[in-house]
């Protein structure tokens, strides 16, 4: 189904590419991954082979960038589409082969740790309650990483819905107490934050302000969004990936449906094209 949508709607997406690329307002985009592995305990896995598939085609067709990168695009322009490579919770299977894929290859990417999970070597919550214990990335794990060049994030201490924290020093040992958890095994600054389970509701903007205090120089939401120039950087949009190539393909040619989440593109006055309506 999404396959012979995303062909239908090419010329279309393309047409689109051309005039952003020629304005220099192409989309900025940031992936989140979770856990690489074969066995497909959860939707959040990704086989090896896929995201092998799914590398070799942004290779081929984005430029891949770091968060800083992305920041500077949004702040100053972006003349062709532009994703960053991002992964949530800290899994140890992410070390077997598709860290290193991403180490080999030179392609930029910031991994957001949970610090207590990987401090206290506990399965995550997400994961227990549907029976599976996936174990979480080692500390010497983490401290090789940082040192490959992999940018460590941080992801809260505790994994906590921070939009259901409304005190600011709770906040504040969420935010900045995991990223110095973080920066107490690698030696080196966390700079971006990520936010557990990232939909609009577990978002706030006193959490926002913390983060900011903390010394963040951006937060990510996962609600499934884009990012264009003249956006602001420091709420960087992404959305999340799973098994299936086409679902990304999709995504990064900028499915037209999608961009209605975002503020400036409202459709609702316009006429859309015919294949949106069958593509419901
Ligand atoms: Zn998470």
């Amino acid at each position: 189904m999404l396959g012979g949508y995303y062909a239908a709607m090419a010329p279309y997406r393309w047409s689109n590419r051309r005039r952003w690329q020629r304005c220099g307002d192409a989309p900025v985009m940031v992936t989140m991954y979770h856990r690489v592995a074969d066995d497909l305990a959860t939707p959040w896995t990704v086989s090896n082979a896929t995201f092998e598939r799914q590398i070799a085609w942004l290779q081929a067709n984005v430029d891949l960038v770091s968060l800083a990168e992305a920041q500077r695009r949004i702040r100053q322009g972006n003349r062709r589409a532009a994703v960053a490579i991002t992964f949530d919770d800290g899994y140890a299977d992410n070390c077997d082969s598709a860290l290193p894929l991403l180490i080999r290859h030179r392609i930029p990417c910031t991994y957001f740790v949970t610090s207590r999970n990987i401090l206290d070597q506990r399965p995550f919550e997400h994961d227990l309650a549907r029976g599976v214990r996936h174990a979480p990335n080692t500390p010497e794990q983490i401290r090789a990483l940082a040192e490959s060049g992999i940018d460590i994030g941080g992801h809260t201490r505790t994994h906590a819905d921070l939009g259901k924290i409304a005190d600011r020093e709770a906040l504040r040992e969420e935010i900045a107490g995991g990223a110095a958890e973080l920066e107490s095994i690698t030696s080196q600054s966390v700079r971006y934050f990520a936010f557990p389970f990232g939909q609009q509701v577990n978002l706030s903007q006193l959490a926002f302000d913390v983060a900011r205090d903390a010394g963040m120089a951006a937060v990510c939401s996962a609600y499934g969004g884009f990012n264009f120039p003249g956006d602001d950087p420091f709420h960087l949009q992404r959305f999340a990936v799973d098994n299936d190539l086409v679902r990304l393909k999709n995504w990064c040619g900028v499915d037209p449906r999608k961009l209605r989440l975002h503020p400036r593109f409202d459709f609702s006055a316009t006429e859309q094209p015919r294949e949106l309506a069958l593509a419901k």
